[in-house]
């Protein structure tokens, strides 16, 4: 690691890695630093992504693909079952990713690239002159040292701190927190090509519980309930246990994922004076899914690419990144995250009678694609009365 580079990120998520591969590939320097000892662990993630999604960023390799998923199941909190063919998705759906091997393929992609990378190095402070990001004090294995750059890029996850030091809040209200609990289970009879949600109140109070194939008999079984509907004796692992007692009375947890995920609007700006805000710490995860991957890589990318022509220019400000801002809100993604988030919004608020009236009749539908804007515009179909709270969206 060296004391000034052009662009410093820190976390080697895939945030963290789309964006120091795009900044060292525009011919700048860059240097990942990472507070863990390694890259990629531990995972907290249910590691499913779409097939677009995966393949605009990097060709899929089997070294880093657990499953390849061709259905969905989406159960109603009444026990009805819907499913999801591939058929119905355009023929392609997506896969189950192992992230301790796709993390560190990705961040391995950026160093071959030319970028630095620094494990067990955690970004302590950041380095401000006169209200402007200049760099950041590394705690690098127990020694301090700072490292300066022309832009420091935020990738450090949910848990960021990063922003907050430099003035912005990131605070995240606790109802839209979600709490995670996931266990990679092995010895279970499950669809191995397909993934599986459970929805409804007694299952997981304001989120869902998953189960996505890991392998012909492993799987990541996992929930996320709303931060506010958790408390002494009714948190995520005792939703999640419940369950597992029920469905896979046999089968052998060998791993234990507790995690966060935020679910709220993304920040009001990601930008400030030398600074960059990516992925999870900028809040971009979907409110509806809780996926993150996806809109980690496109908002890393997005960032370096700014970032580079800004230091082209020799214009760092606030004003000048904020072209990064705008791209990503006014992008496809952006627009998803919005519609999204009025859709979780609606959908937590409806009892399960509601949810199990809104699973039956999608059901019956014959969707050629199944897409969100699909489902939107078929519950407003079925459901004429809900043209007022959702119409705008469809
Ligand atoms: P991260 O992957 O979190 O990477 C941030 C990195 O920054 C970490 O390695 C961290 O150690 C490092 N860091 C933090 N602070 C510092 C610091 N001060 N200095 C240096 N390094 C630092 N998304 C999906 O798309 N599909 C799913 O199926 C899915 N399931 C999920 C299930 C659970 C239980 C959880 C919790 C999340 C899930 N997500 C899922 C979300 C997904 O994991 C994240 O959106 C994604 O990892 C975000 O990438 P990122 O690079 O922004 O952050």
């Amino acid at each position: 690691m060296k004391s000034r580079y052009d662009v410093l990120v820190i976390g080697g998520g895939p945030a963290g890695a789309l964006a120091a591969q795009t900044a060292v590939d525009k011919g700048l320097s860059a240097c990942i630093v990472e507070k863990r000892p390694a890259i990629g662990s531990p995972v907290r993630c249910a590691e499913g992504i779409g097939k677009e999604a995966l393949t605009e960023f990097i060709d899929p390799d089997p070294c880093w693909i657990s499953a390849e998923m061709t259905g969905a199941t989406i159960v109603a909190p009444d026990g009805f079952v819907m499913q999801l063919s591939s058929k119905m998705a355009g023929g392609k759906v997506g896969y189950v990713l192992d992230r301790k091997i796709f993390d560190r393929e990705l961040v391995w992609r950026a160093a071959d690239a030319g970028a630095d990378v620094a494990v067990k190095s955690r970004a302590a402070a950041p380095i401000m002159e006169n209200g402007v990001v200049k760099g950041a004090k590394i705690d690098h294995a127990g020694k301090m040292t700072s490292v300066r750059a022309e832009v420091v890029i935020a990738a450090d996850g949910v848990e960021s701190k990063f922003a907050k030091w430099c003035g912005i809040d990131t605070t995240v209200p606790v109802r839209e927190i979600m709490s995670g609990v996931q266990y990679v289970m092995t010895g279970i009879d499950i669809d191995p090509e397909s993934t599986v949600f459970y929805l409804g109140n007694e299952v997981a109070p304001e989120g869902y519980l998953w189960i996505f194939p890991k392998g012909p008999k492993s799987a990541n079984v996992g929930i996320g309930i709303s931060g506010k509907k958790s408390g002494e004796g009714h948190r995520a692992k005792d939703y999640l246990d419940k369950f597992v007692k029920k469905t896979f009375p046999k089968g052998k947890t060998i791993e234990y994922i507790p995690g966060g995920v935020s679910v709220c609007r993304p920040l009001e700006c990601t930008v400030a004076d030398g600074l960059m805000l990516t992925g999870d710490a900028a809040r971009v995860v979907d409110p509806l899914t809780g996926g993150g991957i996806y809109n980690a890589m496109f908002t890393g990318k997005l960032a370096a690419q700014t970032a580079a022509d800004c230091i082209g220019k020799g214009d760092v400000s606030k004003k000048a990144l904020m072209a990064y801002d705008k791209a990503w809100r006014t992008s496809k993604m952006g627009k998803t995250i919005d519609r999204n988030y009025h859709i979780k919004e609606y959908l937590i608020k409806q009892p399960d009678e509601k949810l199990n009236e809104i699973i039956h009749s999608v059901s019956k539908i014959d969707m050629t694609e199944f897409t969100t804007l699909n489902l939107v515009k078929e519950i407003i179909r079925v459901n004429p009365k809900l043209v007022l709270e959702l119409g705008a969206l469809a």
